[in-house]
């Protein structure tokens, strides 16, 4: 996945720190509440943006032996860092299929046409192969629908050749407790797998598992929550933070009284302004409707405790913040400016941004530096 030469600690623009042991203790805590049930973990997307290669490992050691990927490079990848563990592959084939064999991935089919291919590829090689079903429930995204779920649970030779290792669904509403979709998709969830008696099933992820045992079934699927995401904030997940990202303070400059600042000029100083520009902007996953104000309140950064608000545009490699709150010796040239820690958590940045945690981290910059913390 490194697109770019690794970035040196001594020259970085910035860094990402990520804690491992965190990771692996949010893992612990969230196997811990929903024991008997088994744990499992999504680290599709490179681990949400934040390494395949040292986060799985880190899991493995954990005692994680169930992980999800969605695409066969990613099933790839987790096949070298995790050995032995049953890996799912949520995308379906995708026409890696046989790639798919090779590594021993369970596919995660979710069309009759993928039933198909998998059932024939597993007759070509003389065996059967594992596979998982995805059905819909409600979310009208990828799975099969209800007909489809019938057709296949009343026809044996639809399944001849594919050891059935789980049936899963995905909730819609899980971020909000007080949806009545969950309990919908909940029912929907126990009347179709009922046709599959005795086959494994998975229903929650991160918010999904925080609704109570009764969303557990026999293994649950977190990802957001093992890097430390709260979507559902009223009712948090047991889990603490893995990530700060530091970007370098470049310059501090005063601005006069009814001067603007950076592109399209959409930033006057009301007062004599002191600005610091920091080197990180839309390149390194500082979403550009970051930039405040403007409409709507807009993203802050951490400097020193105090939070400062990012005033003017975001641009490509740079955000400027109002710093004339923090005293004048707060903040110099090289000094970090946190965009995540010290309290600013990834669903501030987001919310700041019109977006959601999950896009904040799976952005963040490979231009920064990381930092892992075992
Ligand atoms: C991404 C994904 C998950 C993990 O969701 P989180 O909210 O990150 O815990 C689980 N199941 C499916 C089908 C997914 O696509």
């Amino acid at each position: 996945m490194t697109l770019h030469p690794p970035t040196r600690l001594s020259n970085a623009t910035g860094v990402i720190t990520v804690d491992l042991a965190a990771i692996s203790g949010n893992w612990r805590a969230l196997a811990q509440r929903v024991a008997p049930a088994q744990c499992g973990a999504v680290v599709k997307a490179d681990a949400y943006g934040l390494g395949a290669a040292r986060v799985i490992p880190a899991l493995v050691r954990a005692g994680c032996t169930a992980f999800f990927i969605a695409t066969p490079s990613e099933a790839e990848t987790a096949r070298t860092f995790a050995p032995k563990a049953t890996i799912y592959a949520l995308d379906g084939l995708l026409g890696g299929g046989e790639a798919f064999a090779a590594f021993n991935v369970t596919p995660v089919l979710s069309t009759l046409d993928d039933v198909t291919e998998w059932q024939a590829i597993a007759k070509a090689a003389n065996t059967r192969l594992p596979a998982a079903l995805h059905i819909d429930t409600g979310l009208n995204r990828l799975g099969l629908p209800s007909r489809d779920t019938r057709k296949l649970a009343a026809d044996a030779a639809l399944l001849a050749n594919i050891d059935l290792k789980l049936v899963m669904s995905h909730l819609a509403s899980a971020d909000n407790p007080a949806d009545k979709k969950n309990r919908d998709q909940l029912l929907a969830f126990e009347t179709l797998t009922a046709l599959f008696p005795r086959v494994p099933r998975s229903l929650a992820a991160s918010d999904g598992l925080m609704l109570g045992p009764q969303y557990h079934f026999n293994l649950v699927r977190p990802g957001y929550a093992l890097y430390g995401g709260q979507a559902a904030q009223s009712n948090p997940a047991p889990v603490s933070t893995v990530v700060t990202v530091a970007a370098r303070v470049l310059s501090v400059c005063d601005v006069a009284r009814g001067e603007t600042v950076g592109y399209s000029a959409t930033w006057r100083a009301a007062r004599p302004s002191r600005i610091a520009t920091i080197a990180a902007g839309y390149a390194d996953g500082v979403p550009r409707s970051a930039s405040g104000p403007d409409g709507r309140p807009g993203g802050h950064v951490m400097i020193g405790g105090t939070l400062a608000p990012i005033v003017g545009r975001v641009s490509m490699d740079l955000i400027t913040a109002d710093v004339t709150d923090l005293g004048s010796e707060a903040v110099k040239p090289g000094d970090f400016a946190k965009l995540i820690g010290d309290g600013l958590t990834i669903e501030d940045a987001g919310y700041s941004a019109g977006t959601i945690g999950y896009e904040i981290l799976t952005r963040l910059g490979p231009r920064f530096a990381r930092l892992y913390v075992e």
